[in-house]
């Protein structure tokens, strides 16, 4: 048993457990690392580790790995070549901006992660020798990608969740972390959760956990964007980690691509591989038009590009030049957003030919397409004929999310789907807030480019690591209870007054949904695929003014309770944060980069016969070889931005044996010095 006791505060009675480490977030990063901590401490003579280790959650079976379509994982050596960490780090940082050392990490854990999925039940193929033949993915020269289908990481969290089980760890179900709380030294020490069932009791459903260090999981920025295909309500708690002092960097990198919006998928692989006919219609469903063949000189180089989206999948300005297949998702863009229209993606027709286009012919495809398609036998007449024969299973899960593929078209727009960037970590995934680790999504430790799959194997091997340290470093008791209390107090003080203010509003309160509408509209306008200087400034002048009015006025809500106020105040940060990371990286001259244009009247279109507004600047590569942090000042309200340089993987092999064993033996690998030590220098005042 966790044990738990009352903390009274302003006549509130508000449950206090104590416990060496909490687990926030119920993805494969965060069952991943309560699992492997509860292990870890039973190897290091815990004696109930059920007791020192809890898992909060705003809900089992919530999120991205549970929730979407993410089906591939990069793991080295999966390949039918050799290959190695040290080249597996070189892939992980060709895009630039992110840290070697970490990247090596992931390579050198990649096996591990991947052996013991498999081993928990996770159906990634392998053939009858037993071995595990991996695939191209996109960003990675390698054979390293692999999947147990559109379902994978839902498999991972089934078979995580089952382990979870047999442990017997505590789990609160329906929590939502407020706050960390941090202790004089600027420690984290402790969290601030609501029982979300709980809300409307007297004390708010509010709950302490006096702690000695946090693992945080709580995943990518969906609910950041209106035109997003990550599952509904995911929000990582990026403000109560800027708000505990935690440095975020890369928050520019987030990746925008194709995929329906009702339901949300993407529409990467084979749904394009097949090349469905693509049309737009007026908002009301009228006017259809094969948009997407005015802006093309013949048919073959049309089809081959839809081709190429499947696995060139998410929007690369690198793509856009002469007919790159990124040219789709400008014009779809340019279709949805500057004109106002709905477009389509249907399975049943080849694209249609009008103009000058003559008509579909497969055997006219550009090479690389049509050899795909010989090689997979998918020569059939129409596009769901080749899906079908392709991958049925991706026919079936449509059909079991309510949309028959044989029927009806889907609707689609250019979705932000990942974030690169997140909270900065060191090599063993702890941020700058000491014992405050940041795992998952969450993390970023992702540059401007990653290889396809790589963000489930990082949130494997991140989790593993924090497990790790925490157990073999940071085994310490948490701080004395009347000590907490008094470090807890000034975090209830605060909340109880957000949350008073939102109970009984007054009468200039900002109404939480349409801030929600707004905000998210915002960052779909001027954070998502489509940036400029202009823009961005416009943005954050804006979400400034609402963030002031709503310091001020505060939040109401038409439900009773409180949750969704609270977790609009988040997204104000979020945003901002996002947007002041957005506004240094193009100030600084940062250009169009990873999934994002950058626009500017200077700048070059990327198809003649598109309007002025697209004209965009390429990427200022230079600054491949720096990365722009965010951090957040609770009393000012003021975000800063700072610059640390991207250190280097280290040399394989450099290791001898006998050594690390003893090293090992006593425990001194998991208490060895971290990385990320490098001081950000301020470049701006
Ligand atoms: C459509 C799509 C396709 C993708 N495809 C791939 C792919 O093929 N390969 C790949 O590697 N990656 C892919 N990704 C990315 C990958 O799926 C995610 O990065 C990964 O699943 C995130 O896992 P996570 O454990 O960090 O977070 P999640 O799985 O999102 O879990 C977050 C958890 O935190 C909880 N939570 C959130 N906020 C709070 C709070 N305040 N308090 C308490 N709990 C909270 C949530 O309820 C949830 O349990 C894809 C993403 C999308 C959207």
């Amino acid at each position: 048993m966790i044990p738990c006791q009352k903390v009274e505060f302003n006549g509130l009675k508000i449950p206090m457990y104590t416990l060496n480490t909490v687990v926030i977030g119920s993805g494969a990063a965060g069952l991943n690392c309560v699992n492997r901590l509860y292990r870890e401490m039973q190897e290091t003579g815990v004696k109930n580790p059920q007791d020192q280790v809890a898992l909060i959650t705003r809900g089992m079976g919530l999120g991205t790995s549970h929730n979407s379509g993410s089906d591939k994982q990069t793991y080295y050596k999966m390949g039918q070549e050799l290959d190695k960490a040290e080249d597996f780090a070189k892939t992980l940082t060709a895009g630039g901006c992110t840290n070697g050392d970490v990247a090596f990490i992931e390579g050198a854990n990649s096996l591990r992660g991947f052996f013991r999925l498999a081993d928990l039940g996770v159906p990634f193929p392998h053939n009858e020798k037993g071995g595990f033949v991996g695939y191209k993915t996109d960003h990675d020269p390698r054979q390293r990608g692999t999947s147990a289908g559109p379902w994978t990481s839902r498999f991972m969290v089934r078979k995580l969740t089952a382990e979870f089980k047999l442990y017997g760890i505590t789990c609160f179900n329906h929590f939502h972390l407020l706050s960390i709380i941090t202790d004089s030294k600027g420690e984290a020490c402790g969290a601030l959760c609501v029982d979300m069932a709980k809300q409307k009791d007297k004390n708010h459903g509010l709950v302490l956990f006096n702690v000695r260090n946090i693992v945080n999981g709580t995943g990518g920025p969906g609910d950041l964007y209106e035109i997003s295909v990550y599952p509904k309500g995911q929000m990582g708690s990026y403000a109560a980690v800027l708000e505990a002092g935690a440095r975020a960097h890369n928050l520019t990198e987030s990746q925008f691509g194709l995929a329906s919006l009702n339901p949300r998928w993407n529409l990467s692989g084979t749904y394009q591989q097949v090349i469905p006919r693509y049309f737009s219609t007026d908002q009301k469903g009228g006017d259809v038009q094969e948009f997407l063949t005015p802006w093309f000189e013949d048919m073959p180089t049309l089809a081959t590009d839809i081709f190429l989206k499947g696995y060139q999948w998410p929007f690369d300005h690198d793509k856009v030049d002469n007919y790159g297949s990124s040219i789709i998702d400008i014009i779809v863009q340019n279709e949805m957003i500057n004109k106002g229209r709905r477009v389509y993606m249907d399975f049943r027709e080849n694209p249609r030919s009008t103009g000058k286009l003559k008509a579909f012919r497969l055997k006219e495809m550009h090479e690389e397409a049509l050899v795909y398609l010989e090689k997979s036998g998918a020569l059939q007449a129409t596009p769901i004929e080749r899906l079908a024969h392709m991958n049925q299973p991706s026919i079936d899960l449509y059909k079991e999310m309510g949309v028959d593929l044989w029927k009806e078209p889907l609707e689609i727009g250019i979705c932000s789907q990942h974030c690169n960037g997140g909270v900065a970590v060191d090599a063993w995934w702890e941020t700058t807030v000491p014992h405050l680790f940041v795992i998952g999504e969450l993390a970023g430790t992702h540059g401007v480019k990653r290889p396809g799959g790589s963000a489930l194997n990082a949130g494997q091997v991140g989790s593993m690591r924090a497990a790790q340290r925490i157990a073999h470093a940071y085994a310490q008791e948490p701080l004395a209870a009347s000590k907490f209390e008094k470090l807890a107090t000034a975090q209830l003080k605060r909340f109880t007054k957000v949350i008073d203010g939102v109970k009984t509003p007054g009468a200039k309160a900002l109404d939480a949904a349409q801030l929600k509408k707004t905000i998210q509209h915002r960052m779909s306008e001027y954070g998502g695929m489509v940036r400029s200087l202009e823009g961005v400034r416009k943005a954050i002048a804006d979400a400034r003014a609402e963030f002031e009015a709503l310091n001020k006025g505060g939040l109401k809500q038409k439900a009773a309770g409180y949750m969704l106020a609270a977790e609009v105040r988040e997204l104000v940060i979020a945003q901002l944060a996002f947007l002041e990371a957005i506004h240094g990286i193009l100030e600084r001259g940062g250009g169009s980069r990873g999934s994002h244009l950058v626009t500017d009247p200077k700048g070059k279109k990327p198809h003649a016969a598109l309007g002025d507004e697209w004209r965009f600047i390429p990427e200022n590569m230079e600054l491949r070889n720096e990365i722009l942090g965010i951090t957040y000042d609770v009393k000012t309200t003021q975000f800063k931005r700072s610059i640390t340089l991207p250190n280097p993987a280290p040399a394989a092999n450099e290791c001898w044996f006998e050594n690390t064993w003893a090293e090992y033996r006593k425990a001194e690998v998991f208490r060895k010095e971290k990385s990320d030590k490098m001081t950000p220098y301020e470049i701006y005042k």
